[in-house]
């Protein structure tokens, strides 16, 4: 079979590493080549979040150490309002009865690490700087075209696979009326911070409520001298910014002033976002669901089918259960035209429904419940929130997203037996 990914993103690396695992690899005598735009691969963006159904398909293919490497497990996640009381809280990982962890990784780091592991499992496969701008249907196969220093480059494939992202020209190209990613109305800045541990050297936490938010996690352990990196974000209505780049960097100074007043005896906001080295400026932008995926030969994957809002951190973690999905009905159909439905119909509902939940904040709707409950703060959160509403909301969004624990420990493998 010859498969072109479009994309080294995430998701595109994540599914040349899953079909050379179920056996649609160049040892296995199959093409599996990995077009990028770009032309270098410089591991960029900051923090992204594992979540154990993501690290159990990463584990299924032998890469579970090298991500425990990156980046650090977290124990706890914990929202507070904007005053630092706090709302909830629950354990995370193998704390929470998962068979797998979650990890906190630079996302620039696990791109790398992603990148190495093709290189080493499947050889010279990635061709950078090819931006893909046409495809061609024919009846069994379907021509990618690609644009290059050296001019356009075309390539016939049985199966093309669009990973390239939020701003996919493989997904314009089946919805060319579609336009720019619709706006939430928030503006998020990302960055790292070197800070003294908070809480349990552990813990993600996200303070605020829909209208400003604030959350971090530790991306390495303690060092000797009780310092930590973390990932942040901060984020705020309004303040509307031009379009999506994840690359956007700009002054933390104004931003740090917008969060002058939530220092907590725990962690000092303002000083963190002033310490970034670099801030990056991003729409909260995501993507309507589609109707279809699959046109033909050709496919989506990860942002490109369904970007979603950061709320909940699952567009990574969805990313790499579409690239082992795909990569199993592939291997185990009766034909390329029933892997790519079963595939479809696998995942388009499911991140559909996520969709939507992530634009109802997902799980951190408690965080608006207690600020539209008790805008002043309150004494316990209970006397805001019952208890089995606070459970019920963290519950569901699980089961929606694949990890509620029961079901994921559960779950039949995406491994390929033979
Ligand atoms: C530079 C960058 C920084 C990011 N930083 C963060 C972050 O800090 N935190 C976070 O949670 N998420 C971040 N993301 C998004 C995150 O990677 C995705 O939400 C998620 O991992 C899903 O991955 P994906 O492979 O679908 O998309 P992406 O990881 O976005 O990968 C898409 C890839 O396709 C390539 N591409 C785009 N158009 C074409 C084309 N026409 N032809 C060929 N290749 C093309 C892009 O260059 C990119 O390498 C970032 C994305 C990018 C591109």
């Amino acid at each position: 079979m010859r498969i072109v990914i479009v994309g080294a993103g995430i998701g595109g690396l994540a599914t040349a590493l899953s079909l050379d695992a179920a056996g649609l690899g160049p040892a296995s005598g199959h093409e599996v080549t990995v077009f990028e735009r770009s032309a270098e691969i410089r591991g960029l963006g900051v923090g992204l979040n594992l979540l154990p159904h993501a690290m159990r398909e990463l584990t299924d293919l032998g890469l579970d150490d090298r991500v425990a490497d990156l980046g650090v497990a977290p124990s706890t996640l914990a929202y507070y309002n904007r005053y630092g009381q706090p709302i909830w809280s629950e354990a995370r990982g193998l704390a929470a009865g998962y068979h797998w962890p979650q990890q906190s990784v630079h996302r620039g780091r696990l791109q790398l690490m992603l990148r190495d592991a093709v290189a080493e499992r499947l050889g010279d496969v990635i061709r950078l700087g090819h931006r893909l701008v046409g495809v061609e249907s024919g009846e069994t196969s379907d021509t990618a075209v690609f644009d290059t220093e050296d001019g356009e480059v075309r390539v016939d494939a049985d199966v093309i696979v669009g990973a390239d992202g939020i701003h996919s020209a493989l997904r314009a190209l089946r919805y060319p009326a579609e336009g720019a990613p619709p706006w939430s109305g928030l503006t998020i800045w990302r960055g790292t911070a070197v800070v003294p541990t908070f809480l349990d050297g552990r813990t993600m936490i996200m303070a605020g409520d829909g209208d400003q938010k604030f959350v971090a996690y530790p991306l390495s352990e303690p060092d000797a001298g009780g310092l930590q990196t973390i990932n942040f974000i901060a984020e705020r209505r309004g303040d509307g910014v031009p379009d999506a780049d994840w690359n956007r960097a700009v002054d933390p100074a104004p931003i740090a002033e917008l969060f002058r007043e939530w220092t907590y005896d725990w962690l000092d906001v303002p000083a963190t976002i002033a310490g970034t080295a670099e801030l990056l400026e991003y729409p909260m932008v995501d993507r309507d669901a589609l109707p279809q995926w699959t046109f033909g030969r050709t496919t989506l994957l990860g942002d490109a089918a369904h970007a979603m809002y950061p709320n909940g951190s699952n567009g990574g973690s969805q990313a790499i259960l579409d690239a082992r999905t795909l990569a199993y009905q592939l291997a185990t159909a009766s034909t390329v035209d029933a892997a790519l439905a079963a595939y479809e119909q696998a995942r388009r509902p499911v991140t559909a429904k996520l969709l939507e939940m992530t634009r109802q904040t997902g799980p951190e709707r408690v965080m608006l419940l207690a600020r539209e409950r008790a805008p002043q703060g309150f004494a316990d959160i209970h006397d805001v929130i019952p208890p089995a509403e606070l459970e019920e909301i963290a519950a569901a969004y699980k089961r929606a997203a694949g990890f509620d624990p029961a079901v994921l420990n559960e779950r039949a493998t995406l491994n390929v037996v033979r």
